[in-house]
Formats: C-alpha cells, sequence, structure tokens
C-alpha cells in the first residue's frame, strides 16, 4: 500500500480547456479537485465546462449530502464557512411509538461517519471484467450522545450509499490530480466517460486497498486533510498506467476504535495510459503553475 504522503491545496492553472470534454472555446469554471462539499482546498483554473461541471455536480451532491451527510449535519465543514451555524440541531427520534424531534447542542450530535473500503481496481487482479464490485463498509462515530444518553430508543438517520456515485467521485478526484501533475496532455485519459456517464466499467480503474490504513501523520489539526499521490504502474498486460492513490479525511485518527492509530481508507484509481510526455512530467512537482486566490473566477485565458 503506497500511502499518500502530504496534503496539498491551492490554486493552481490555468488549464485553458475542460479537463473532462477538452472544450477550450467555452466559459471554463474553477475546477475542485476535491469537492468543495467535503471542504476540498485543491483547485484548477479555467478547468471544467459548464455541462461537465453540472455532470460532476450529481455524484458530488450525493456524497456530500447521502454518504457523508449525517457528518457534515454535525461537522463545520467546508471550514472556510463564513455563516456561523446554529448551535442546536433538531434530531429525529423514536421512542416506544411515538416519533418526533428533540433539540440538542450540534457539538453534541453523534454522527455516523461511512469507512468505505474497496478491493484493488479489477484490471491489477482480472476479476470478472466489468461488473464484480466488493466494498466493506463500517461507520465510525464522533463523540456525542447515544440514543441512551438521549433517553430514547433510536435515533434516525437519513442517507445511502450508491458505489458507482461514490466510484465516479473518486475517478473525478484522481483525474483532477493527474492534470494537475502531469499536464492535461500528460497521459492518455480513461476515466473520463465514466466520470461525464455512469457505466459499471468504473469498477475496472476505481478501487482502493482493503486493508484497514494508517491514519496520516501530518499537521493533525481542526482542518480537514486530504492527502494524494499520483503514480505509475503496469499492469497485467505491460502497460503503462497512471493513477492516483486517495486518502479523504486523512487526519482523521483512530477511525477503527480497537486498531490504534488507524485512518480513513485509501482509494487506488487508475486514470490512464503513460504516453510520451508522462514520463519526462513525473517527479517535477505540479504542471501548472500555483496562482493568487484572488485571480478571477473563470478566465479563459
Ligand atoms: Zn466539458
Amino acid at each position: 500500500m503506497s500511502a499518500p504522503e502530504e496534503p496539498v491545496s491551492g490554486r493552481f492553472g490555468p488549464v485553458g480547456q475542460c479537463i473532462y470534454c477538452r472544450s477550450d472555446n467555452v466559459t471554463l469554471n474553477i475546477e475542485h479537485i476535491i469537492p468543495y462539499s467535503l471542504d476540498g482546498t485543491l483547485e484548477l483554473l479555467a478547468a471544467s465546462c459548464d455541462i461537465c461541471t453540472k455532470a460532476t455536480h450529481a455524484f458530488e451532491g450525493h456524497v456530500a449530502g447521502q454518504i457523508f451527510g449525517d457528518w457534515r449535519f454535525q461537522a463545520d465543514f467546508p471550514s472556510r464557512r463564513r455563516t456561523k451555524r446554529a448551535a442546536t440541531v433538531d434530531v429525529n427520534v423514536i421512542s416506544g411509538r411515538t416519533s418526533g424531534e428533540i433539540p440538542i447542542d450540534r457539538q453534541d450530535y453523534r454522527a455516523f461517519v461511512p469507512i468505505i473500503r474497496l478491493e484493488r481496481p479489477n484490471i491489477f487482479d482480472r476479476r470478472s471484467e466489468p461488473e464484480e464490485f466488493i466494498m466493506h463498509c463500517d461507520f465510525a462515530a464522533t463523540k456525542g450522545l447515544s440514543a441512551k444518553d438521549m433517553g430514547v430508543d433510536f435515533v434516525i438517520r437519513k442517507g445511502q450509499i450508491n458505489p458507482s456515485k461514490f466510484c465516479r467521485m473518486l475517478a473525478k478526484i484522481a483525474h483532477g490530480y493527474a492534470v494537475l501533475s502531469l499536464g492535461i496532455d500528460g497521459f492518455d485519459h480513461l476515466l473520463t466517460p465514466m466520470i461525464l456517464k455512469e457505466g459499471e466499467r468504473i469498477f475496472w480503474y476505481v478501487g482502493g486497498y482493503p486493508e484497514i490504513a494508517p491514519a496520516l501523520n501530518f499537521a493533525i489539526s481542526d482542518t480537514i486533510i486530504h492527502a494524494l499521490l499520483i503514480w505509475q504502474k503496469d499492469s497485467p498486460d505491460g502497460e503503462s498506467l497512471v493513477g492516483v492513490d486517495i486518502q479523504l479525511f486523512a487526519n482523521l485518527r483512530d477511525v477503527h476504535p480497537d486498531v490504534s492509530g488507524s485512518g480513513m481508507p485509501i482509494y487506488s484509481v487508475v486514470v490512464g495510459n503513460s504516453n510520451s510526455l508522462t514520463g519526462e512530467r513525473f517527479g517535477s512537482g505540479f504542471f501548472y503553475p500555483k496562482v493568487s486566490k484572488r485571480s478571477g473566477s473563470t478566465p479563459r485565458d
């Protein structure tokens, strides 16, 4: 397992064409490599057209709302949110035969964080393509009041995990990070059709490391940290692949209460094939320069 090493943040670019459909004569938006709704702070300037932005927002909304929604309900992220959220929340509970709402302090809400571990991308193990997909899901609970502490039988939580949407989000993150690292022409893209439109073949390229990962030992603070690492590996057929390992919320520690220092899972995503430019661009930092946060929202050039 090649654990991502360090978090990155900042605005880079401009790319000057849509990193998904390659359009360049349209309005281009800032692309949050990790969704803003998950407190992503890594951005590509002039990198996503309106149509592709809309397509990626659809599954980002599922991940933020359905998968991590219970946690976001409690936690105050994005941390750059300007308006303070209400200090109390109404929790839906069931007690006996009655249901209702109980207001509690937000910090006392015991949120559930899904810990989704994935098997390696099918391309490496040649598992029956493309349908086979294995997901292991545990839940970590934040500090807070249990149903018993609140004197009720159950606390009602809403949410669901759509594996395809989750994997499309991982694909989007990995693709954007590969573009940042190597340039839009620095590898042959494999994932863009699956990012823009649902397809089962995504499990061929998107997976993870099923073992329990360590938490990132880096600047533990109140800030949410995501860690990324780009790699080159050969496929079983000898093709040179480019991929990205992703650890979301990488500084969350003791995720599995019985495993000291355990962290969130690490995902592994094959984003493309190496081309004639890949080798020279590897290991030389990001392809696009860092730009000031003040430099406009969507300039094309
Ligand atoms: Zn586009």
